[in-house]
């Protein structure tokens, strides 16, 4: 079999190119492609994505000996191209090693630079390019990295710091230096040294000097990270199959630690954070790669209205900042102009913003890598509304830029301006990604977790972060750092994530041991609360209020823009005037699901409902009854008149009565009290409402169809309320919904109910408001008998939880015990109560469309439920020929975008 594993480019010319991303990853595919474009990238070869999946399988030694023959060759293809020789001792070429998947995982996997030095390369690099400190500055930095990488150098635990990190510390310690660059060619020789005896000591590992060797170790230690923790914990938050494999890239490498005219950055076609269209980004002279994401150095900026709106953050004097922070395009105005061209091409090449890699080695720009930019929600809308205005992209490729979910963050409370002009602020940081969030200060990743499982907000606070911190950033409101830039690990996680982030605020002082923050002279402990605001970087002491966020601007037309693709429409669950307020403000047309079952639970209502439950005879409940009419009356008024000239779907009561009984000895006592009983015959009572499995007992229509008066109360309650609204000159469109049927005759006699007592409400009061009977249809008998149920009921309404539970035989109640065991044996790829399960249930569901509609041709369709809010969910209604879904207030807008894309997808 001669399969193709190893693609090469350099010298403008690729084996590879963009769409190859799914074999190249995406790293390996525009490496190809900014050769074919004639962007400056140094020479190398891409192993690809299946060799990953076959490393797996088969094994390091079967997979080395497959792509020997191709690895040597293409080390050949760099060496002419470079005119220079993997391992020589006189001209030695040297090259990185890095990961790079289908999608980009920032940080997650590992890389290794300046392969190839060993004890005598180094002498000939220093004499090549007559540069000792820098020949020696790259091989500790080597040793350091496949120290780590490949032979697992890490720190012993999480209060330690780096093993690495600690010597050198100690090495400047003794010179009395602070900075890395500081230090003599004699000490970056003992650092060498004592990195090679510490490994040995910690890991017992000889450092491999023959540069093949380190080669195939690297390339193994590659593959090898796409199955390390972090990096599968960051698969599963972003559903990236294992599947997919990483590739791996080999690269002539190219220095920014050459002196003061070689330097390394990062750089952003746009901003990522608040998505304005400026170039922007960070980059550090005479050092290599990581050390401006690391967060090692505090970086300078590269345009200077970044330099400028930088140093304001910082409150420096504009002299001060233009002598000792000048950014790139003051410092090295001709590469910055050389910058800036390449980036403009890049972006209309891609038109997408691009986030790239650079470095520039004596005065010569190379460029590492490109990729559409990890952005946040605003800046995701943002970003796509003005591509679209530039006339870059099309209406419809601007809906499929913005993921629906990520529009929740626009959704999220922002700071009340009162409360935050009053906040102490503790000090600044650099606005890394948007948001407010208060919290109580944690200072490690495991402790955000466990404290966020225990229903505590946390705010994470770091010297760094570091990928090992994912989790703990994920289950935080908000991440502060004392070191690091806009590019650092924090802030370009945290903005993928959404979360809110100041990176870089330099007076912390951060203490590990003592699980202390020192800030000038205040110093609080782990647990105390602090606010942060990641779009102005500022630091608060104590809880700042919050409001919730408006739909204005960009999103605002985003929304119109969906409107305009749509066919499926969004409405909203809401038991309240309130919700179904914000949801109208969110674009909700509609009320989809309104339970009733809420609207009992307050003191007064909830004794009369009680008094209802436990009377045995049928005056008792009708007495009862009459005292509840006024409040649901009252209720569903509100409720109407704040969806006016809206479908307003209201659900029976549904759930088992036993919910709302007094299970307490007091509550008991209370009741026996007020109904003139025994708290024996209370107790009897509540008993006798016990069941064994109550989500299949009495419950739904069997409620209504045992006690018919509460369907009668509940009719008169939304028709009363419908009539009074018409009279005082609104619109009222009330739907009425039986739910839980089973048996078409279960609809037919709730029907009979709501019909006559609508006729009788209608006479009495001279007026009539048009409504419609429908039904849930959330068993599976319902679905499989939707053509019978379709000539009664006048619209369906899917009951996506029940009918979940009921199609699986999953209690939901019950799952937690296997269902995490299920996900992780690959049983079931999702939660089936999170992701609708397009297979089985879905099946009922465009049976039931079809049939019903066969039956009665304009039949409404729409689906209730958690499901209502998931995208891949909405899609599929989208397919399947609903007419709308319900969702929370707060998804409205999430599937409002996903209902828009389902159309333009099709
Ligand atoms: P990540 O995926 O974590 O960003 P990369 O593979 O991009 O890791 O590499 C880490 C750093 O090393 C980047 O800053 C990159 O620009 C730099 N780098 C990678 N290869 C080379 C090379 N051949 N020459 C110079 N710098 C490099
Ligand atoms: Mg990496
Ligand atoms: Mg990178």
């Amino acid at each position: 079999m001669s399969e193709k594993r190893v693609y090469t480019f350099g010298n403008g010319k690729a084996e590879g190119k963009a769409d190859m991303r799914n074999l190249l990853g995406g790293k390996g595919a525009n490496l190809a492609e900014m050769n074919l474009i004639g962007v400056p990238v140094p020479p190398g070869f891409t192993i690809t994505t299946d060799v990953c999946n076959e490393y797996f399988e088969k094994g390091k030694e079967t997979v080395v000996s497959l792509l020997r023959d191709e690895v040597i060759a293409s080390v050949h293809h760099i060496e002419g191209l470079m005119n220079s020789k993997f391992g020589d001792i006189e001209n030695p070429l040297l090259v990185s090693v890095r990961s790079g998947a289908r999608a980009s995982m920032p940080g997650m996997m590992d890389t290794i630079l300046n392969l190839g030095l060993n004890d005598e390369v180094v002498r000939g690099l220093a004499k090549k390019t007559g540069n000792e400190r820098f020949a020696y500055d790259s091989y500790r930095r080597f040793v350091q990295m496949y120290g780590d990488v490949v032979l697992g150098m890490k720190p012993v635990n999480k209060e330690a710091i780096d093993p690495f990190e600690a010597i050198i510390e100690k090495v400047k310690a003794q010179r009395g230096i602070s900075l890395d660059n500081e230090m003599t060619v004699d000490e970056l020789k003992q650092l060498v040294d004592l990195f090679k005896k510490a490994i040995k000591e910690q890991t017992g590992k000889d450092f491999p000097t023959d540069p093949m060797d380190q080669l195939w170790g690297a390339i193994c230690a590659v593959f090898d990270s796409w199955m390390n923790e972090r990096a599968i914990l960051y698969r599963k938050m972003e559903g990236i199959p294992a599947e997919w494999g990483t590739a791996v890239s080999v690269m002539a490498m190219v220095f920014g630690n050459m002196g003061n005219t070689s330097a390394t950055g990062v750089c952003f076609s746009r901003d990522a954070a608040t998505g304005e269209n400026v170039f922007n980004g960070e980059y550090l002279v005479n050092a290599q790669g990581e050390d401006v994401v690391a967060g090692i150095r505090t970086p300078q900026q590269i345009t200077k209205l970044g330099s400028q709106r930088w140093a304001e953050q910082q409150q420096i004097p504009e002299e001060e900042r233009a002598t000792k922070y000048p950014s790139m395009e003051e410092a090295m105005p001709e590469i910055f102009a050389q910058l800036d061209a390449l980036q403009h091409k890049l972006e209309k090449h891609y038109h997408d913003m691009q986030d790239m890699e650079f470095t520039v080695q004596e005065g010569k720009l190379w460029f590492l890598q490109t990729r559409n930019g990890k952005r946040t929600g605003t800046a995701m809308v943002k970003i796509a509304m003005d591509l679209l205005h530039e006339g870059e992209i099309d209406e419809k490729t601007a809906l499929k830029r913005c993921e629906p979910n990520k529009l929740d963050e626009l959704l999220h409370p922002v700071f009340d301006k009162d409360a935050q002009k009053k906040a102490k602020v503790l000090t600044r940081g650099l606005p890394a990604s948007p948001g407010a969030a208060c919290g109580q200060i944690v200072f490690f990743a495991d402790d955000a977790e466990k404290w966020h499982e225990a229903g505590r907000r946390v705010i994470m606070v770091r010297i760094e972060t570091s990928p090992e911190d994912l989790a703990g950033m994920a289950a935080a409101e908000g991440i502060v750092t004392a070191r690091g830039g806009m590019t650092s690990h924090a802030a370009v996680v945290a903005r993928g994530m959404g979360k809110c982030c100041v990176s870089g605020a330099g007076a912390l002082n951060v203490d590990y041991k003592a699980r202390t923050v020192e800030i000038d002279g205040v110093t609080l402990k782990e647990g105390d609360y602090i606010s942060l605001n990641g779009s102005t970087g500022e630091i608060y002491f104590g809880e700042v209020k919050t409001k919730p966020a408006e739909v204005t601007g960009d999103f605002a037309d985003l929304m119109k823009l969906c409107d305009k693709y749509t066919r499926l429409v969004v409405r909203t669950n809401a038991d309240t005037p309130h919700d179904a307020q914000v949801a109208r403000n969110f674009g909700a047309v509609g009320i989809g699901l309104c339970r009733t079952e809420h609207m009992f639970f307050d003191n007064e209502k909830i004794k009369a409902m009680r008094e209802m439950i436990l009377s045995d005879t049928v005056e008792g409940r009708k007495k009862a009854l009459e005292k509840l009419l006024p409040y649901q009356t009252k209720d569903f008024y509100g409720i109407l008149k704040a969806m006016d000239g809206c479908p307003v779907n209201i659900r029976l009561l549904d759930p088992p009565l036993h919910e709302f009984v007094p299970h307490d000895l007091a509550g008991q006592q209370t009741m026996a009290e007020e109904m003139g009983l025994t708290v024996a015959e209370i107790q009897k009572r509540v008993d006798s409402l016990s069941e064994h499995n109550p989500m299949l007992g009495h419950r739904g229509c069997r409620l209504g169809n045992t006690y018919p008066e509460i369907t009668e109360m509940q009719t008169k309650a939304i028709l009363g309320a419908a009539v009074q609204l018409k009279k005082e000159g609104f619109n009222p469109e009330p739907e009425i919904m039986v739910p839980l049927i089973g048996i078409v005759n279960e609809f037919d006699m709730q029907e009979q109910v709501i019909r006559s007592t609508a006729n009788k409400i209608f006479e009495e009061a001279g007026v009539e408001v048009e409504f419609k009977v429908g039904t849930m249809i959330e068993i599976p008998r319902a679905a499989l008998t939707a053509g019978y149920i379709a000539k009664k009921a006048e619209y369906f309404s899917f009951g996506t939880n029940d009918l979940t539970q009921m199609t699986f035989g999953y209690s939901r109640d019950d799952i937690a015990s296997f269902l995490p065991v299920y996900l992780d044996k690959k049983i079931l790829n999702v939660d089936p109560f999170q992701v609708l399960d397009q297979t089985g249930v879905g099946q009922l569901i465009e049976m039931a469309v079809d049939n019903g509609r066969k039956t009665r041709p304009n039949l409404t369709c729409g689906i209730c439920g958690e499901h209502g809010g998931e995208p891949s969910s909405v899609k599929f209604c989208h397919r399947v020929g609903l007419n709308y879904v319900s969702c929370s207030p707060f998804r409205v807008p999430i599937a409002r975008l996903a209902a828009a894309q389902a159309a333009v997808e099709e």
